[in-house]
């Protein structure tokens, strides 16, 4: 109801949208006059009296409005066309000319059904009859207007002509519907009512097979066209070519060989190419290598935000992890990820490090002595767990967001521990990937490990990690990130900050994508940074659900395709164009890419990136000694905290 009927995502794009939502709601008021022409009868047998005269006016301005707004789309198109529109030739043709024809046949039923109207009421007005009442300055009003003086015969017949061209359009749309773009009008009527609502997570390798029986499956992920489910080939039917999903992709924008867009464009021409309506269907071949390429398969982040926009909830992330799949299947692993999975497979971290090294940026000395971090080895066990996750526990620079992690940790509350060596990646970049039985076997030892901790709650610095465990795990206690943990404390009055004394700099929050576009989690890092007094913020101009991915997601840190220019720099770029000379993030990733932008685009000295951890554990005051406990003179006393729900979509 919200997103079909509602169009609820259609004004997000001010002027196609209101276009979009005055037309469709024109379709729908329209509908019985339609119906009633097509019968034959009279709009006054449609509906009683009152109602039948209020309809009438509400007709006469919903076919003005939709006629004008055919013309208006229309002169969009072909003057003043938005760059969304545009078809670059390395993704193929474009259908300009289905869409102004379409515009046009809309066009004629408007104004065929104002001519009705006003053709029956002018030959009645000559003759002095009763005329039904047309609305003041609508298309029907005008018409009348003009054809006053027009003879009795041509009235009649232009009132018949007019009633046959009605029809004959209509049924002619009604046919032609299926080969363009308008059968997305009922088409997504399913697709909506069908789409996916836990978004954030990925398909199962084949709807109603359980984990346990996966060898069973001769064939895994999308090699041909027949291989997608019926709910991602009704996508390709029902997307409108709106571009909007391309004109949000930071792969598209950084010039990589993906446009989600194009992803379905190409998938309908071949599907109307192979499976004909009037001749044999052809044999299927391989999708990558025939309509993809498989740089274009492996350039997703799986930021999310195609989905995000698109007005009719077409799906791309579980079709494009359907399509790695395919090609891992065939043993079609680029060159620079091998070594990383086969990293994680034989030691549970890309890096190849050793397994017991895994806890070694909590050893520091200096650190150490500050805060002392339990190994939940079941023998040890806390009521808090922070799963720390691979980049941060090995990767030099991103160490340091653990260590603040974990002083924070220690403030709240110094019952917390990690589970070091027992750790093993979270394996949420590898289902992405497409290797769904390397995440399995990283998962269920996950599971494994934490259900022995004891911990009763997970709390996480990484977005990847906590979308993971939240969404790609099961029956774990609850989960959320240390952002969540943070806002709490700092509502609740637990954590206080001193003043930034420099007031040169100007922050920006950089959303991650799986903290915010998959989890929702917006608000909570924003208040964090709103508390700290002096400090001064901007928003990007692409920022929340719109966000700009850094380019990390999908194991992009081991893996270069061919773009123009980095996402991380265009994303520098944004935040320097809003003032900012700070960038905040909250995800090891977003900082590793953004640092190296910031060195890439020439901004060193002028731009720096501080991870949301790192900014809280600076300026967090800590307590008076007097109030202290023996053994961590910073740390406030042992206090009881529990997790508060957030609101995540379908979750
Ligand atoms: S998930 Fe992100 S990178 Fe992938 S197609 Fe969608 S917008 Fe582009
Ligand atoms: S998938 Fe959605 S956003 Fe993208 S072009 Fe189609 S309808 Fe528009």
């Amino acid at each position: 109801m919200k997103f079909w009927l509602g169009q609820w995502k259609h004004p997000r794009y001010k002027t196609a949208g209101i276009i979009h939502v005055l037309v469709f709601a024109g379709f729908i008021l329209l509908a019985s006059r339609a119906f009633g022409l097509i019968l034959g009868i009279s709009d006054h047998l449609v509906l009683p009296d009152r109602l039948g005269r209020a309809y009438d006016i509400v007709r006469d301005y919903a076919t003005t409005v939709v006629f004008c707004c055919m013309v208006f789309a229309a002169i969009r198109r072909i003057v003043f066309r938005p760059a969304r529109y545009a078809v670059p030739r390395k993704f193929g043709k474009g259908h300009p000319a289905d869409a102004i024809f379409l515009l046009a046949l809309i066009a004629i039923l408007m104004l065929a059904d104002s001519l009705y109207a006003a053709s029956k009421a002018a030959f009645l007005a000559q003759q002095n009859q009763p005329t039904e009442f047309l609305a003041l300055l609508s298309l029907p009003w005008v018409f009348k207007y003009l054809l006053s003086t027009a003879s009795l015969t041509s009235l009649q017949d232009l009132h018949l002509g007019a009633y046959f061209a009605h029809d004959v359009t209509f049924f002619f749309l009604l046919c032609y519907r299926p080969f363009g773009i308008q059968f997305h009008v009922e088409t997504s009527l399913f697709t909506v009512f069908f789409a996916k609502l836990d978004r954030g997570t990925v398909k199962p390798v084949r709807w109603g097979v359980p984990d346990t029986q996966l060898d069973q499956v001769n064939s895994f992920g999308v090699k041909t066209f027949e291989d997608f489910t019926w709910k991602h080939i009704l996508d390709f039917y029902s997307c409108a070519d709106c571009g909007r999903c391309s004109d949000n992709c930071p792969a598209n924008a950084a010039g990589r060989p993906l446009s989600p867009r194009f992803l379905t464009i190409k998938a309908r021409d071949y599907a109307f190419q192979h499976f004909p309506v009037f001749a044999k269907s052809h044999n299927s071949q391989s999708l990558v290598g025939n309509i993809y390429s498989e740089d274009e398969v492996w350039s997703c982040t799986t930021c999310g935000a195609c989905e995000e926009e698109c007005p009719l909830l077409v799906e791309y992330i579980d079709k494009i992890v359907d399509l790695r799949r395919g090609l891992i299947d065939q043993g079609n692993v680029p060159q620079s990820l091998q070594k990383p999975l086969k990293a994680l497979e034989s030691r549970g971290n890309p890096y190849g490090k050793m397994e017991k090294k895994r806890a070694d940026w909590a050893k520091a000395k200096d650190f150490q002595q500050l805060c002392d971090v339990k190994l939940l080895d079941g023998k040890v066990t806390a009521d808090t767990l922070y799963f720390v996750d691979s980049i941060t526990s090995y990767d030099d620079r991103i160490q340091s967001i653990g260590r603040a992690t974990a002083r924070i940790l220690s403030d709240i509350d110094d019952n917390f521990g990690i589970l070091g060596s027992q750790e093993k990646d979270s394996g949420h970049e590898v289902r992405r990937f497409g290797e769904e039985l390397l995440f399995m076997a990283l998962r269920d030892q996950n599971i494994q490990a934490i259900k022995a901790s004891g911990a009763r709650r997970i709390v996480t610095a990484d977005p990847h990690a906590l979308n993971a465990l939240k969404r790609d795990y099961k029956d774990l206690p609850p989960v959320e990130h240390i952002s969540q943990t943070i806002a709490r404390e700092v509502r609740r009055g637990n954590i206080r900050f001193s003043k930034v004394e420099d007031s040169s700099k100007v922050y920006a929050y950089h959303d991650p994508c799986y903290l915010g576009r998959h989890n929702q989690i917006y608000d909570d890092p924003r208040s964090v940074i709103d508390a700290i007094p002096g400090l001064s913020r901007v928003e990007m101009r692409r920022c929340k659900d719109r966000s700009f991915c850094c380019g990390g997601g999908g194991l992009m840190l081991f893996y270069e395709p061919k773009e123009d220019e980095r996402m991380g720099v265009k994303r520098v770029r944004m935040a320097a164009e809003a003032g900012a000379n700070v960038i905040v993030t909250a995800c090891p990733f977003c900082m590793v890419n953004i640092e190296d932008a910031i060195k890439v685009a020439g901004l060193e000295g002028k731009m720096s990136v501080i991870d949301l951890a790192e900014l809280v554990d600076q300026q967090m005051v800590r307590h008076e000694p007097a109030t202290v406990s023996s053994q961590h003179p910073q740390r406030i006393a042992h206090r009881e905290w529990t997790l508060e729900p957030t609101t995540v979509r379908g979750g």
